[in-house]
Order: C-alpha cells, then structure tokens, then sequence
C-alpha cells in the first residue's frame, strides 16, 4: 500500500516510526516538507540558543538518512498543493525544481501543523521583528542573542515559547520586557496562585513584565523602535512576537472540512471528510479526556499519540477503537523555578464549558525539620475535579526543586479518570531525602477532602 504523508514534524515522523514498526516492508512511505530543513525541532529551541546545545542541525526529531529502507522517501522542499480524492492523488511542487506532479496514495496522513502568527498591528513588517518557530527563525534569534547592537527586547505573548524567549535573552543580559493580553502571564496554563509566584520570579530576574496590554503597533522607519501598546511606548531594539498561530491549512479550504478557525474537522477515528485522509497534531484539535471535547492542544505529544494510533488503525476497515484521547501535559522551567501542568485548570475548563472545583496546597518538600538550606525549598500543587464525583481534572506542580515527575502522576490519574479520594491514598514512597511522610501528591489530594494534613 501507498502511504502519502504530508508534514515532517512530529506527527509526520511518529507516522513514519509507526508505520515501519507495525507494516515493515508491506508499506511504501512518501513524506512531503515543504520545507528546505527536515524536522526542526522547535521544543529544543531554547536549549539551541542558551549553547545547550551548539548545532542548529542537531534540533531536529530527524534525518532524512535515519530512514535508508527503500521503502521510505522523504522529499524537503515539496509542498503538497491539493489533494484530488476521486482519482486519490497529491499534487505536490517540487520548490526547487519548480516543478508540479501527481503522487497517488492509498492512505494519506496530514500532519501539516501550524505557523506562527504576526499581530495584525502596523510595524510587523519592520526589520527586527520575529517570530519564533522553526529553522530559520531559530538561527535569526540566536544571532540576535549575540549582537551586542540589541539591548532592549520586547516579548510578546507570555506562553510557554514566549517565557522561553524572555529566559534565553535575559540569560544573555538583555534587557526584556514580556508584554501580554491576558491579566497573568502563563495565565491559560496555571492558576494565579501559581502565576504569582512565576511573575515575581520574573521580576527578581529583571524582566518587566507588563500584562493587560494591548499592542497597538510596532514602531520605528525600517527597523523596530518601540512597541506601542494602549498604556505606553517601550523602546526596543527586537521584539520577538510569540502570541498566536495559524495553522497551515489555506490550501485544503474547500477540499477537507475546516473549522470557522482553520483547524481540520476530523471525527473521533481522526479521520477528514475525504476517504482514507486522517489528519493529526497542531493542525486538528485533539480530544480532551477531562473536557470530554475538542480542544486545541498543540503539543509534540498529543500529534504522537494521534500518529500512532492513526497507524494502528489504517488498513481497518472499520477502526476497531475510537481514539481515546489526551490529557495535555507540559513542563517548564522559569529561571530557578520548574512546573508541570496536566489536564484542565480554571482558565481551559471555562474555554471547554466546564465547572471545576479547585485546591491549593503548599508545603515543604522535605519533612519539616530539614532546614531550607538543606535542600527543603517549598513546593506547591493545584489540584482541579468535579465539585460531585471528585474525579481529577486537572493538576498542577511548582517548586525550585524539579517535581515536574509529580507532574506526569497527575496525567496519570486524569487520564484513568481517578478521583481525588483514590490519589489521597495511593501508595507512593517515603524517604526524607526526597519526600514527606506522606507523598506530595498525597497530601495535596487529603487537603482537597478537607482532612488535617
Ligand atoms: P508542525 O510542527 O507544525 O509541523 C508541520 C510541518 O508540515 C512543517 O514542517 C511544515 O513545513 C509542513 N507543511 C505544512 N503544510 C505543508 C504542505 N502543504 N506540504 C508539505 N509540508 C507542509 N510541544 C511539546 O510537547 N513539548 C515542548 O516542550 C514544546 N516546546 C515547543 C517550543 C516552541 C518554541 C514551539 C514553537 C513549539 C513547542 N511545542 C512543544 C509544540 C510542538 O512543537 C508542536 O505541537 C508540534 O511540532 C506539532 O507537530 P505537527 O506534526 O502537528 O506539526
């Protein structure tokens, strides 16, 4: 059979693991990029520019060479134009070649994810104003990160990618103001209590964060000057836009459905309207466990997950099984500090339309005579459920210590729909080195049900 796959990032590589895995040599493997770079990986951007890593070729899930059977053909700069379901062919242009041909499919796999979004605002054509997403915008931040002409560097959008940008160019002594929208930076991803003790870290570290802002335009002749919001003019000298995407679906409008927001419709086999066309990742909204609907989850893991049981299910005429779906759980570090989150919070459930109760708890990592200094520095969780059946919906952990692990037990829980009375007793280790009597999580859950810690 002939497997035509369009998009080389995570899905489109998790398609190529799987299908290799599970069909061998049975299948014939087409990968379309329409990019020159195969498979930056832009969640090892920041280890990219703060020289954790040196090469900008080795941020990448893959190489072309890494799959030499004669079965799997990878293709960079072919953009896949259309697709012709009736005689169930791609029309792909070679960008190089500027040549245009048809490659038929029997299955075709879209994984063409999404691209970062300019503000719709006056300036965003000036010289110095990035993006951040991707090879080549990587290479161009990272220039910047060394050219000492740049002193002043605005953020805009406090998301995970935007407080990675602010980490790297504060790290290189910038001066970094983080601009957002939203009253809270990292506001859709944790609860105040958490995003209080994220700014003032921030702030200890010197960036100014200015939230409530509105970003009226970016100012300057040819290159950028200042950023203009409703409140005020920050001088800068690059402002690095991450608040927002667009994914990467003009060209399939009205051949597959489309949402009013561009995403690709599927249903609950991740399948389009169009026979033996399944799409996944960043350009679909994935199935959310704790919401019980579609959201937009744009994360590697959920396009893998996606993938992989997208292949499972390929030559099945009826798939046995719906897709179960995601939790959605990230991790970050923001300077001395590192959180988890999975699952729903107050900010996505009311997005989803859904009623959560919330818990907070705070307590030492350590048993409590164990002296800060020592290696006890607090840690923090926020617990989400339903008000009724306890059921655990969502989760969060923060502490300078890395508990981003606690982090993935969280996911656990939710995905298998546990409540908050089963993590309350689950059986987790004790050893002071690491832990309390009781485990973090323990502890955390006890206090949601109301009993004495
Ligand atoms: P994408 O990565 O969006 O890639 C789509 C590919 O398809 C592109 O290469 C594009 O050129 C190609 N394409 C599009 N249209 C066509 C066409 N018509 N023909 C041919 N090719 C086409 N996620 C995590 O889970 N953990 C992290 O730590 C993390 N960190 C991140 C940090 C940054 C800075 C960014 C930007 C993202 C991060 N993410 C992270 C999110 C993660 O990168 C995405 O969720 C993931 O890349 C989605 O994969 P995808 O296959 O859906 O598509």
């Amino acid at each position: 059979s002939k497997v035509v796959i369009v998009g080389a990032s995570h899905g489109g590589h998790q398609s190529i693991l799987e299908l290799l895995s599970r069909y061998g040599q049975n299948v014939d493997i087409t990968l379309f990029e329409a990019g020159d770079f195969i498979s930056f990986m832009s969640c090892g951007m920041e280890l990219y520019l703060e020289d954790q890593v040196t090469d900008v070729n080795d941020v990448r899930n893959f190489r072309p060479e890494n799959f030499p059977q004669p079965n799997v053909h990878i293709l960079n700069n072919h953009e896949v134009k259309t697709i012709n379901a009736d005689t169930k062919t791609v029309t792909v242009t070679d960008k190089q070649k500027n040549e245009t041909k048809e490659y038929p499919y029997d299955k075709l796999i879209l994984s063409s994810g999404v691209k970062a979004k300019a503000l719709p605002v006056p300036g965003n054509d000036l010289e110095n104003v990035f993006l951040m997403r991707g090879y080549n915008w990587a290479k161009k931040i990272k220039a910047k990160l060394a050219d000492t002409s740049v002193k002043k560097v605005a953020v805009i959008g406090a998301g995970y990618i935007g407080i990675e940008a602010v980490e790297a160019f504060a790290k290189a002594g910038k001066e970094v103001v983080l601009l957002d929208a939203l009253e809270r930076p990292l506001g859709p991803y944790l609860d105040k209590e958490m995003t209080d003790i994220l700014t003032t870290q921030l702030e200890e570290k010197g960036v100014k964060v200015v939230t409530g802002a509105k970003i009226e335009a970016f100012v300057g002749d040819t290159k950028v000057e200042a950023v203009k919001t409703d409140q005020a003019e920050y001088p800068v000298e690059l402002v690095i836009q991450a608040a927002g995407v667009v994914a990467n679906t003009a060209w399939l409008k009205g051949i597959v459905d489309l949402d009013e927001h561009g995403w690709i419709v599927t249903d609950e086999y991740l399948r389009t309207n169009l026979p033996d066309v399944y799409a996944v990742g960043d350009a679909t909204l994935a199935y959310s466990i704790p919401a019980k609907t579609k959201l937009p989850i744009a994360l590697a893991t959920v396009a893998r997950r996606e993938a992989r049981y997208v292949v499972a299910h390929l030559f099945e005429d009826i798939p046995s099984e719906p897709f179960s779906g995601v939790v959605g759980s990230s991790a970050l570090s923001v300077f001395d500090y590192h959180f988890a989150t999975s699952g729903l919070n107050s900010f996505t459930a009311k997005k989803a339309g859904v009623t959560l109760s919330s818990a907070y708890y705070e307590d030492t990592l350590r048993p409590k005579y164990v002296p800060a200094k020592n290696g006890n520095p607090k840690v923090f969780v926020q617990l989400f459920f339903d008000k009724l059946t306890h059921q655990i919906l969502g989760g969060a952990v923060l502490s300078t210590y890395d508990v981003t692990a606690q982090g993935n037990v969280l996911a656990l829980a939710i995905q298998q729909k546990m409540t908050l009375e089963d993590l309350a007793k689950a059986d987790f280790f004790f050893q002071p080195g690491f832990d309390r009597q009781w485990s973090l999580l323990n502890l955390a859950a006890q206090q949601a049900l109301g009993e004495e810690a």
